[in-house]
């Protein structure tokens, strides 16, 4: 099928782009506007030519396949330089999503009339790159430099009422924006006179103070060179001619296409799209989602229900007694409150979302629930009460999810008189923010657990990855690993500042002992106790985090834990601490040394390397790409790196 049709509406060409799912732009797209903007240019009975695209999207962006490859022509550029230097009127009927490529069509338009669900953006820094056909150049013609920035190097879409405030698009419309931009482009076609975006004035270019963006961006992106890279590119509009800002902005895309950032943001881009893959495959189908219990509503029970009820869901919420239960009803409240200051939804939409909850202290509430999750105190003999309890209650049928982070689902799931209606369903907190979900297989789970977990993770737009059972599933496991490598280098002479910083340079927001501070360092604690860690000397075991537990610095919220926030703060080594460190080091025989960054590094991406080959040798992940997606996604690990595994490779 050709992927651009033309047909006639009066003296009005109507082209349609059509590249399902998403209409991406290739090489045939390419060349077949190309073909048709040239026939068009010269058919006579066309005055004017509206440009869409078939089903829900306008254009979602390049093909993402082609990007590692030699461009083939015609490039988008001409096409667009084409469409722009046409003698008659090109108007955009922005249908739905335009995205990337998509919307350097829409711009190269002489005008734009948008649907009202449609979003436009440039999110090409998320795969490396920058726009390559002339974003750079045309998006601050149309809105101000300082909101083309923000576009451009943060790669958030806009919606269309927005981009209209930007100035972006020229009408909005609930309806099919075709028959508004047929209008349009007739009133353009018969007034004479339509301007190439290139030949409008630069906007707010005064304003901006550049030093400053590039600082921002510096801090922001921690060592992703694409959004810097576009900044460059726009500041090149204030002193270099149209065609001169167009070269660099095609030379840089061109560079970073290649270059080895671009290539890692494209596999984790590829590894997110086919992770959980094997939860399609399932023949079993899902148990209703409409209304979906939650047991606990402390840290995580109350931002799971929060996820839940940010979803159109309906949740029950138990907890122990009436006052747990307030407290975890204002805390859920205090999260949708917390999205709506953010802009996420209004706070219209936060009081009905709020009222499709309900928080009780008794279990027989949950009754019409067919599937339940578990996020009670991390605690086995607890959780084991909770299934039990959930038997009598809810039906044979209704699927039982439990949140731990460490414990083994298998064992939990013999406390129920089902064993293979238990799954476990694993949220990063804070699980209405977090994009993760771990799915996990235990040795009973049924299928139709699986699909129910698998059809929650697509309901709540979540990436989910399925995880074997083991210790810490795959994420906390591997960041036990690290964590414990990391403490190794302590005892040999690395402080927490210097592995911290090292981290951060790497590309993580926060480093491990940060983190620890601010979660708790308790939690971790009460576990190596409950497992009496290889005390016998076999394995090496560090003392140190003990020792400050023991000391009482829990963290944060104990105003000390591996930094003193009473007195300095997190990133600066508190004497006390090194103190304690080098009396560990000597006591375990260790003469310390100097670490390098590199060095740091290194010993913790290796850690992570070989307990994630150990993890796919126990086949508790289904594939290396999925290891990737976990510590990117649940980890921080710095996304324009691809992944520890992927680092193996590349
Ligand atoms: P939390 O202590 O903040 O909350 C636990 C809640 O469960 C409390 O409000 C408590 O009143 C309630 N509860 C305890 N027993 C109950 C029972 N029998 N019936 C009803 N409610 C009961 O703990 P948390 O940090 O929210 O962790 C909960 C679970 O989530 C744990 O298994 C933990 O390992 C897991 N998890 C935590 C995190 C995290 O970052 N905090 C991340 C992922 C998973």
């Amino acid at each position: 099928m050709d992927p651009v049709n033309v047909f006639l509406d009066s003296d009005i060409a109507v082209v349609t782009l059509s590249n399902p799912p998403v209409n991406a732009i290739n090489q045939q797209v390419r060349k077949s506007l190309m073909d048709v903007v040239k026939t068009l240019e010269i058919d006579e009975k066309v005055k004017g030519v509206v440009l869409e695209g078939e089903g829900a999207n306008f254009v979602a962006g390049a093909d993402i396949n082609e990007l590692g490859e030699a461009p083939k022509s015609p490039f988008l550029p001409d096409v667009l330089d084409a469409i722009e230097m046409s003698s008659k009127p090109w108007v955009a009927s922005i249908n739905g999503n335009a995205l990337g490529g998509g919307l350097e069509i829409a711009m190269a338009c002489h005008a734009r009339v948008a649907a009202s669900g449609a979003k436009l953006g440039m999110p090409e820094v998320q795969i490396g790159v920058i726009p390559g056909a002339g974003g750079t150049v045309r998006l601050p013609r149309l809105v101000s430099m300082s909101n083309a920035i923000r576009m451009i190097t943060g790669g958030k879409p806009v919606s269309s009422q927005y981009a209209a405030e930007l100035g972006l698009v020229d009408l909005v419309t609930p309806d099919d924006p075709k028959t508004e931009a047929i209008k349009l482009a007739k009133e353009i076609s018969e007034s004479g006179n339509h301007v190439p975006t290139v030949s409008r004035t630069l906007i707010g270019c005064a304003e901006v103070d550049w030093d400053a963006e590039q600082q921002k961006l510096i801090k922001r992106t921690r060592g992703a060179i694409a959004p810097l890279e576009a900044l460059g590119c726009l500041k090149e509009n204030e002193n270099a001619s149209v065609g001169d800002a167009m070269r660099k902005a095609r030379d840089t895309f061109l560079a970073l296409a290649q270059g080895q950032q671009a290539s890692a943001l494209r596999h984790i881009f590829f590894a997110e799209k086919a992770a959980g893959k094997s939860l399609r495959d399932l023949d079993a189908l899902p148990s209703d989602l409409s209304c979906v219990g939650v047991i606990g509503g402390g840290t995580m029970g109350a931002s799971i229900a929060t996820a839940l009820l940010l979803s159109g869901l309906t949740v029950i919420l138990i907890e122990r007694t009436r006052e747990a239960s307030e407290a975890a009803m204002s805390r859920v409240r205090d999260n949708l409150n917390a999205s709506a200051q953010r802009g996420i939804i209004s706070e219209q939409t936060a009081t009905s979302t709020f009222a499709r909850l309900t928080v009780s202290d008794d279990y027989c509430d949950l009754v019409g629930c067919s599937l339940i999750i578990e996020a009670v105190f991390e605690n086995i003999d607890v959780k084991r009460e909770v299934f039990a309890t959930l038997d009598e209650v809810v039906d044979r049928n209704a699927i039982l999810a439990t949140n731990t982070s460490y414990l083994d689902v298998n064992d939990l799931a013999t406390s129920s008189r089902y064993p293979d209606r238990v799954l476990g369903l694993h949220f990063f907190a804070p699980a209405h923010v977090m994009k993760l979900l771990e799915i996990i297989r235990g040795r009973y789970t049924s299928e139709v657990a699986l699909a129910t977990g698998a059809a929650l993770a697509r309901k709540l737009r979540k990436i989910s990855v399925v995880s074997g059972v083991c210790d810490g599933f795959i994420g906390n496991r591997v960041m036990s690993a690290y964590r414990r490598e990391c403490e190794f280098m302590l005892e040999e002479g690395a402080t927490p500042a210097q592995i911290d910083a090292a981290m951060r340079n790497f590309g993580f927001p926060m480093g491990i002992y940060e983190v620890q501070d601010m979660s708790g360092l308790d939690i971790a604690w009460a576990q190596r106790k409950a497992r009496r860690y290889a005390m016998d000397g076999s394995v090496r075991y560090s003392r140190i985090s003990d020792q400050l537990c023991e000391a009482g610095r829990l963290g944060k919220k104990a105003g000390r834990g591996w930094y003193n926030y009473e007195q300095g703060q997190a990133g600066v080594d508190d004497p006390e601490v090194v103190k304690l460190i080098c009396e560990e080091s000597k006591a375990a025989g260790y003469f310390r040394r100097e670490f390098s960054e590199h060095e740091i590094m290194e010993r913790i991406v290796t850690t992570m390397q070989s307990e994630g080959m150990q993890i796919l040798e126990e086949g508790i992940a289904e594939n290396a790409d999925d290891i990737d997606v976990v510590m990117v996604n649940g980890f921080g690990f710095p996304r324009h790196r691809g992944g520890p595994m992927y680092m193996c490779k590349s």
